[in-house]
Formats: structure tokens, C-alpha cells, sequence
């Protein structure tokens, strides 16, 4: 008798295990108060000074930021936004002090793409445009090149000015130490980079004014006139063509009126999206598409595969990368140990997300 009651009640107990495992939502642990890197985006020695920055800020200005990366949400069984994601570990770890809700949570995630720095409920919607500008142009376009731990630095530093007025290290620094680190960032930023695009631009003006230039004949030696555009193309191969119809490369052409002597000097575009084709042998080569065959881990190499295909001669290959391992084997979580116990602060989901 008994065993007919309890073999039932092990399959319930059985079932009702599987579906709550289905189901189960959790988020990361709150090992270290202030660094938690579980997706290994910095090196032991970088978590370190990250840690001892956040340590900083909380002596100097009693702000508690903590900075968060994991890889993807669904590790977590979760489905929801990034915004919904980064409320809920922010109100049940309790970043920052219970009374001021003044914390702030950085979180990345690192294969959903996306960001957020989240901010206590006492902050309001004061520093959300601020933020969100910090993340569209300082801390995407690192990620976007993969320097990950150079994006998080940095946009650490500009959220903590940006929330504290001060840099890091500088919180009791005089007015004009602030204001001439502040000018030299700006100057960084917005006059330093454009300014050096345009003397790219004007140097490239430059460059091709003297490339155009009539050359002399290797022949006889008298001056050869550059051949018009719409007219060098009689003197060009399919192939190159192909090459200057796709702007991969550019041809110039002289010919010499004495001897009919004909020069070619093809030069290479610049940011150009076409290949060498190793078949045919002109810049004509596209890629098609790529995926990663497999995924670099802290302690081996990857291996990427990249399809392309020529516009010219229509050949179509794979070429194979190595994707170099993520690092110097630091694991997620540090020996900092602490928690956010005692009920600390609360968001109610203000801040600024950002995706790349
Ligand atoms: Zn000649
Ligand atoms: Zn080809």
C-alpha cells in the first residue's frame, strides 16, 4: 500500500523540480561590493585599480557604485529588458545607503550588446541625459572595437564626474586642478579629434593634387598629360574597372603624345569594405557574412569563419581568424569578499541604457 502512495508523490516531487528549474529566474551574486565581472572583461590587475577607485568615491563622496558584467541575461533564466534586469538586482542587493538611495549600478552584458547605468531613486531624472550621452560617446564606440575593460574605466571615470562634479582621485582638489583636467578632456574630445580629421582631410587634398600631376615619359622623357576620368577607362583592364566602380581603388592614367607611351598607377582607397581576391588578384573580394566557430575562453584561443566572394572573377571562399583568448585568466569573482547587507537603497529605475 505504501509503496503505491509514494511512487506517485516522487514523480509529482520529480515534475515539480524540473518545471521550477525550467523556470527559474535568479541574477548574479553580489560577491564583491564593488567589482563583479563575471563576463571576464578585465584583467586581475585592472579590476584591482577599479575596485580601488570605487573604494575612493565611497570614502570621499559616500556613493556606492558597483560595476556588473555578465555575459547574457538568459544565463540567468531571464527574458526581461535590460532595464527591467538592472532594476531588480539594484533593489535586491541594495546598492547604496538605504536612507539616500544615492547608488549606482553599472551593468554590462556583454553578447546581449547592451548597457546600463542605473541610478538610485534619489537622483530623479536629473543625470539620465548626462549618462546616456556618456554612454553613446565614450563608452560604445570602445566596446564596438572589443576594449571592453578600456570602456568601462573610462565611462566609470565620467559617471563618477558626472555624478560627483569631481574626477576620480580629485575630490579634494582645488577649482582650478578640476577645471584644467575638465578643459583637457574637453579639448580631447571635441577639439583635438575633429581637428585632426581635418588635417587628415586636407592632407589627402594635398597627397592627391601632387599624385595627379603630369609624369614624365620613361621613354623619351617629355611630360605625359593625365588621361580625363571618363576617358581612362579604355586604357584599364575589366578588372580594374571592376576595382574603380567599387571604389576600392582608384587608377590614374598618362599617356605620352610622342610615343603613346601609357602609365597606370592604381592607388588604394582608404576605409574601403573590398579585398584583395587571392584568385583573381584585385580588390574586389567582399565578405558575405561570419560566425564564430569557437568562442575564445579566458584560457584558449577562438576561431572565427568569414565568407567572401568576388565581384569580379565570382570566386567565393572562407578564410579562417584566430580570436585571441579573453585575458589574463582572472575568474569573475575576487577575494574582496562583502556584501550589500543591511538593507541599502533602492532604484526606481532611473538612469541611461545604450546598446552596440
Ligand atoms: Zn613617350
Ligand atoms: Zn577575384
Amino acid at each position: 500500500m505504501k509503496g503505491r502512495i509514494r511512487w506517485p508523490l516522487f514523480a509529482f516531487a520529480l515534475w515539480l523540480a524540473s518545471i521550477t528549474l525550467a523556470t527559474a529566474q535568479t541574477y548574479p551574486i553580489d560577491h564583491d561590493t564593488y567589482v563583479n565581472d563575471y563576463a571576464d572583461l578585465l584583467s586581475d590587475v585592472q579590476e584591482t585599480a577599479l575596485r580601488k577607485t570605487l573604494i575612493d568615491l565611497r570614502k570621499n563622496r559616500d556613493v556606492e557604485m558597483t560595476v556588473l558584467t555578465i555575459e547574457r541575461r538568459s544565463d540567468y533564466g531571464q527574458t526581461v529588458s535590460n532595464e527591467a534586469f538592472a532594476t531588480a538586482p539594484f533593489n535586491h542587493w541594495g546598492i547604496g545607503h538605504a536612507a539616500r538611495n544615492d547608488g549606482i549600478l553599472f551593468l554590462v552584458s556583454r553578447f546581449d550588446r547592451d548597457m546600463r547605468i542605473e541610478v538610485g531613486s534619489s537622483y530623479g531624472a536629473t543625470h539620465d541625459a548626462a549618462l546616456k550621452q556618456i554612454i553613446d560617446r565614450v563608452i560604445i564606440p570602445k566596446f564596438r572595437l572589443d576594449t571592453y575593460d578600456t570602456g568601462i574605466q573610462i565611462g566609470v571615470n565620467h559617471a563618477i564626474r558626472e555624478i560627483t562634479g569631481a574626477w576620480p582621485g580629485q575630490y579634494d582638489a582645488n577649482i582650478v586642478t578640476r577645471w584644467w583636467t575638465d578643459l583637457k578632456i574637453w579639448l580631447g574630445a571635441f577639439i583635438i579629434v575633429p581637428f585632426g580629421l581635418i588635417g587628415v582631410a586636407v592632407w589627402r587634398t594635398y597627397v592627391a593634387a601632387r599624385r595627379r600631376a603630369p609624369r614624365r615619359c620613361p621613354v623619351d622623357g617629355s611630360w605625359m598629360p593625365r588621361v580625363l576620368d571618363e576617358f581612362e577607362h579604355k586604357h584599364l583592364t575589366d578588372g580594374q574597372q571592376k576595382e574603380e566602380q567599387l571604389a576600392s581603388k582608384e587608377y590614374d592614367v598618362w599617356i605620352c603624345r610622342d610615343c603613346d607611351h601609357v602609365t597606370i598607377k592604381g592607388f588604394q582607397r582608404w576605409f574601403s569594405g573590398q579585398k584583395l581576391c587571392k584568385k583573381c588578384n584585385y580588390a574586389t573580394l567582399e565578405s558575405t557574412g561570419s560566425q564564430i566557430i569557437y568562442h575564445p575562453t579566458p584560457t584558449s584561443a577562438g576561431t572565427k569563419r568569414t565568407d567572401f566572394r568576388c565581384n569580379h572573377c565570382n570566386a567565393d571562399y572562407p578564410v579562417f581568424t584566430i580570436l585571441a583568448s579573453m585575458g589574463s585568466g582572472s575568474s569573475g569573482g575576487s577575494s574582496g569578499g562583502g556584501s550589500f547587507g543591511g538593507g541599502g537603497g533602492s532604484s526606481s529605475g532611473g538612469g541611461a541604457s545604450g546598446s552596440w
